[in-house]
């Protein structure tokens, strides 16, 4: 199946992305992780991402349509994906849509991470402890990704409900819980698309 992840920084999306793969096929291409690699290896890429990230700003849209289009032109997008982090703006989900109708490979569903904001940010506090992560450590940088999740990414929703391809999940709860709405929803989308 080719999905898309969206929610807000927090939702649960990276975890949820394993999952899905591990259960529907496909590959997990996590637009973060590939900018945080990249920027530990010191590439061109990391370094203009880095700016960005450590602030919690979005990187422009021009570098990451180049970063996923490439990536999915790699062979292995052909048997599905999941793309957790991409897009977060309209003219990124207008790319990916424009590559996708060339490739005559369209969405099959966008599962949409509803959570409240009190919820997220106790859960960013918890996972700058455990994990690495700067920018989940910083107050400021916090809050402008949420704001810019309600200002740039928001507009996706209604963007994809449009197409009929949005499926929206409570993403508050149990971990196996939220895997198990996820799942029960695609594999409903996937039996009438006929491409579980
Ligand atoms: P989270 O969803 O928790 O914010 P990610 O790992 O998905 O974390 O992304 C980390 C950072 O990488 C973002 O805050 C942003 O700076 C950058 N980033 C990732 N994907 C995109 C994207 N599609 N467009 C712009 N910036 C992005």
């Amino acid at each position: 199946m080719r999905i898309v992840l969206v929610g807000p920084p927090g939702a649960g999306k990276g975890t949820q992305a394993g999952r899905i793969v591990d259960r529907f096929g496909g590959v997990h291409i996590a637009t973060g992780e590939i900018l945080r690699s990249n920027a530990e290896r010191g590439t061109e890429l990391g370094r203009t991402a880095s700016r960005y990230m450590d602030r919690g700003d979005l990187v422009p849209d021009e570098v990451m349509i180049d970063m996923v289009l490439e990536r999915m032109g790699e062979g292995d997008c052909a048997g599905g994906f999941v793309l957790d982090g991409f897009p977060r703006t309209v003219p990124q989900a207008e790319a990916l849509e424009r590559r996708l109708e060339e490739l005559g490979c369209p969405l099959d569903a966008v599962v949409s991470f509803e959570i409240d904001e009190d919820e997220l940010r106790d859960r960013l506090a918890g996972r700058a402890e455990e994990q690495d992560r700067a920018e989940d450590d910083d107050e400021g940088a916090i809050r402008r990704r949420l704001k810019l999740f309600g200002d740039e990414t928001k507009p996706l929703l209604d963007f994809y409900d449009d197409r009929g391809l949005l499926v929206r999940i409570e993403a508050k709860g149990d971990l196996d819980e939220v895997t198990g709405r996820i799942a029960a929803a695609l594999a409903e989308r996937g039996g009438r698309a006929g491409a579980a």
